[in-house]
């Protein structure tokens, strides 16, 4: 009888171990503190957001600046990366990433961290983010009218087919993200917002401005809001950013 007990409780003991609950997801957040100031504040907003939604969500969210901290060993820990205003511009930095994301790592890329232009080497990354460049932005900064593309999918749930997103300085991009193979646009911007700006300004020959898209290749997101302290003043785009955040770590 004291034995069968002690076999029963082996078997209790192993299958209390088999239904422990994997350890929560862990992100690391990358930014950098010397950039234009509305990036800054995005990024201080944005890390809060991302405390209280790993809070409730059931993450770990830890965050650096320093862009060496993009290297094997350290993503290794992590399962998701967010760059908040900046990108990588070592070349072993760009190799890590290029490797997280080639086996199955996730990023979540804000506003400027996917800046392009001509002079831009980085090839592998032209076009995992879409094969555009910059064209131009729109100044100063200002909420424009955005329309989802794919209501269908869980990184748009619960949003209504268009909405007015926050104040923001938004870029076009030539050519659109849209036309290349593999990217899937998730919001675009509406043609009613022509033209949209006065220094600078996106009009209809910029014709189609995706802002928000993923390229069905990787476990990526790439939205173009990252600028200023009303990023995170709608319910709506919040909403969004949760999806976002939770599809990325296969939550939702
Ligand atoms: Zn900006």
């Amino acid at each position: 009888m004291k034995k069968l007990s002690a076999a029963a409780l082996c078997l209790a003991l192993l299958f209390t171990r088999a239904q422990a609950p994997a350890p929560p997801p862990k992100v690391l957040v990358f930014f950098s503190l010397n950039v234009e100031n509305d990036h800054m504040l995005f990024a201080t907003q944005a890390l809060r957001f991302l405390a209280e939604q790993a809070d409730r969500k059931n993450f770990r969210v830890e965050a650096t600046t320093d862009w060496n901290d993009l290297n094997e060993q350290k993503l290794s820990q992590y399962q998701m990366v967010v760059w908040l205003n900046d990108f990588p511009s070592k070349p072993e930095q760009r190799a890590a990433f290029e490797k997280f994301m080639e086996n199955g790592g996730a990023w979540l890329g804000c506003h400027v961290s996917a800046y392009t232009d001509k002079n831009f080497k980085w090839t592998w990354f032209r076009n995992f983010i879409g094969a555009g460049v910059f064209g131009i932005n729109n100044w100063p900064p200002l909420p424009a009218k955005l329309n989802v593309d794919d209501p269908s999918s869980p990184i748009t749930k619960g949003l209504p087919t268009s909405f007015m997103s926050p104040t923001n300085e938004w870029y076009s991009w030539r050519p659109s993200p849209r036309l290349a193979p593999d990217i899937h646009v998730l919001l675009t911007m509406d043609k009613s917002n022509y033209p949209l700006g006065i220094k600078s300004m996106i009009t209809d020959k910029d014709g189609d401005v995706p802002v928000v898209w993923t390229n069905t290749k990787y476990r990526m997101i790439y939205m173009n809001m990252g600028h200023g302290d009303k990023v995170f003043a709608s319910p709506i785009q919040n909403r969004l950013f949760e999806n976002e955040v939770l599809w990325l770590l296969h939550k939702n």
